[in-house]
């Protein structure tokens, strides 16, 4: 069970300017899908930063955030601390065990568990501004607008988001196909007319998705299971960039200058039935890729992520950070 520790450099972020090791986590019977979370967590300053203004109260000690905080400190810590993540996954386990069907010893879902993980942030931390501030790291804002084809009035519903669920077609994709045919038109199927306010019955109609904001830290779900009375993953071929230009959401950047970039991928092995859980991460542009594998840890490239476009070793969430031009350099 020993510990694996890679040094690391970074200079970019002021707080956080010295984390001097990426840390390995050991595995707790199929916690894996957590530790890879745990490794994005540790490479997002932008969560950091509002966690380590978090001051709980006496009642908060036992709860998620809480665990959470200190999970990311020790991880970024020069210290040879036994398991800093033994607590947040039992604490995890605790408060999520009757809503969330999350059992231990059973295979999670990666992009349930990030929205567990973030849900029962919002839900426990008592300080509401706090929660709202990391709420909005995250939150990609989209509205349903559905279209009655007889007059053309819109009824448009506002939603929130933690990640962008992508689906994946057979053959080749592209992140930018994916993104297009998820805002794509798409006419309601016959026999699922919708009720239009100002024809005053039911009429045909089309759907479709607008995104009306993306956040400083985009998520972006790769659908890779899909339920066809069994569940099965899909290995087929989904190209990524490692910069992100905006245009590909349809003018959602004000600033021609911004720009993402891709710091974290947490990765899932194998098939819909027995997988395992591994992630990507790096903190900056300018710095190597590492690729943490529970309690192993080693340096890795971008050929390496690109390895994962396709095939059992496939990407299954995409974390991006948003940048500017002039805070890149
Ligand atoms: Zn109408």
């Amino acid at each position: 069970m020993g510990q694996f520790w890679i040094k690391m450099y970074s200079y970019y972020y002021s707080r956080f300017n010295h984390r001097d090791y990426v840390r390995g986590l050991n595995n707790y019977g199929l916690t894996c899908c957590i530790n890879a979370l745990l490794q994005s967590f540790s490479a997002t300053p932008e969560l950091l930063e509002l966690l380590e203004k978090y001051h709980p109260a006496e009642n908060e000690r036992n709860k998620v955030p809480m665990k959470l905080k200190n999970t990311l400190c020790a991880m970024r810590k020069d210290q040879k601390h036994h398991s800093p993540h033994r607590d947040f996954i039992d604490c995890l386990h605790h408060h999520s065990i009757h809503r969330m069907h999350l059992t231990r010893f059973i295979q999670h879902d990666a992009d349930e568990i990030f929205h567990s993980i973030l849900n029962l942030t919002q839900k426990q931390m008592i300080d509401k501004d706090l929660a709202e501030e990391i709420r909005k790291v995250y939150e990609i804002k989209v509205e349903t607008q559905v279209m009655c084809k007889e007059c053309g009035h819109i009824e448009k519903t506002p939603n929130s988001l933690y990640s962008l669920p992508l689906a994946i077609r057979e053959g080749d994709n592209t992140l930018e196909s994916c993104v297009q045919s998820f805002t794509q038109q798409e006419p309601l199927r016959s026999g699922n007319e919708c009720y239009c306010d100002w024809c005053m019955k039911k009429q045909p109609t089309t759907h479709q998705l607008k995104l009306v904001s993306l956040p400083s830290v985009l998520c972006i779900h790769l659908k890779r299971f899909r339920n066809y009375g069994n569940t099965r993953k899909l290995n087929d071929r989904v190209t990524f960039p490692e910069t992100l230009n905006m245009n590909i959401f349809n003018g959602q950047s004000e600033n021609a200058k911004e720009f993402y970039s891709l710091y974290g991928v947490i990765v899932h092995l194998g098939s819909a039935f027995s997988g395992h859980y591994t992630a990507f991460i790096r903190d900056t542009p300018d710095q190597n890729w590492f690729y943490a594998d529970d309690s192993s840890v080693r340096q890795a490239t971008w050929k390496d992520v690109q390895e994962t476009y396709e095939g059992r070793m496939t990407a299954y969430l995409l974390l991006y950070r948003k940048m500017s031009e002039s805070a890149s350099g």
